[in-house]
């Protein structure tokens, strides 16, 4: 089971409040996309669930539980970033298997593991390679990789495609949603591209000066949008 909710969630730095008491409930299993112009707050917000950044108020809730106090690897989630943050003096391999050396896991499990994601994202030839030496896409499949290997029931993606020229990111896109009916798992992704949010989403979440404006599937949003921005935004006729 992997449930979210943020009840109440505000955020200030400073002075300034960019999050403005945001509530969301994501389902176990859901694909959900927040997506808002640049600056909206969506990686804020996204970094609050990760436990990357605290909440100045509101709760942040999984499975039931209140997690805000909980450091962001005694969460369960894992994070994927715009920049992938892959180590760049180890291979493939190894940022693959970071993720579990630290933990119990038998080394023969590891690569079995490490094997299994390579497979599925098909990266098995780039394994001894280090990443300068791939294409923006496939470090991107690594990073994906590497917050899959400890099997999270929740993965957080802050504009995991925005790196990519226009043709990959549609592939990718395609890549992104099956790989999301394979894991199993819970899917948060952030983006300013609302062709990326139409097409992945489940429900999206339309973020408007760290204010929900609206939350609804694909075709909730384009038939009934809640007023002109997120109208224009999602493209709709209004
Ligand atoms: P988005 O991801 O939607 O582009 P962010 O969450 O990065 O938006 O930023 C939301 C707002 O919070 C912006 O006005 C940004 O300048 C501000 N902000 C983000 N992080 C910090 C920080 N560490 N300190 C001060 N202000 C910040
Ligand atoms: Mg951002």
């Amino acid at each position: 089971m992997s449930h979210l909710e943020l009840k109440n969630v505000s955020k200030s730095f400073g002075p300034v409040e960019v999050l403005h008491q945001v509530d969301i409930e994501v389902k176990d299993k859901e694909f959900v996309v927040f997506v808002g112009p640049s600056g909206c707050g969506k990686s804020t917000l996204l970094r609050i669930i990760a436990g990357l950044e605290k909440a100045t108020s509101g709760e942040v809730m999984l499975d039931g539980e209140v997690v805000n106090h909980l450091a962001a690897a005694d969460r369960g989630l894992a994070m994927v970033f715009q920049s992938y943050a892959l180590y760049p003096h180890m291979s493939v391999r190894q940022n693959l298997s970071f993720g579990l050396e630290n933990t119990k896991t038998p080394k023969d499990k590891i690569e079995e593991r490490v094997a299994e994601i390579a497979r599925m994202l098909r990266i098995e030839e780039l394994l001894a390679r280090k990443p300068r030496q791939l294409s923006g896409g496939q470090r991107q499949r690594v990073a994906i990789g590497r917050a899959m290997v400890r099997r999270p029931g929740v993965f957080l993606l802050d504009e995991p495609l925005s790196n990519l020229d226009a043709e990959l990111r549609v592939t990718m896109r395609a890549e992104l949603a099956a790989l999301h009916k394979r894991l199993d798992a819970t899917m948060i992704y952030v983006t300013h591209d609302q062709t990326e949010a139409m097409t992945l989403a489940d429900r999206i979440v339309v973020l408007r000066d760290g204010r929900v404006e609206q939350i609804g599937t694909p075709l909730e949003l384009y038939n009934r949008p809640a007023n002109r921005f997120v109208a224009g935004f999602i493209g709709a006729p209004h």
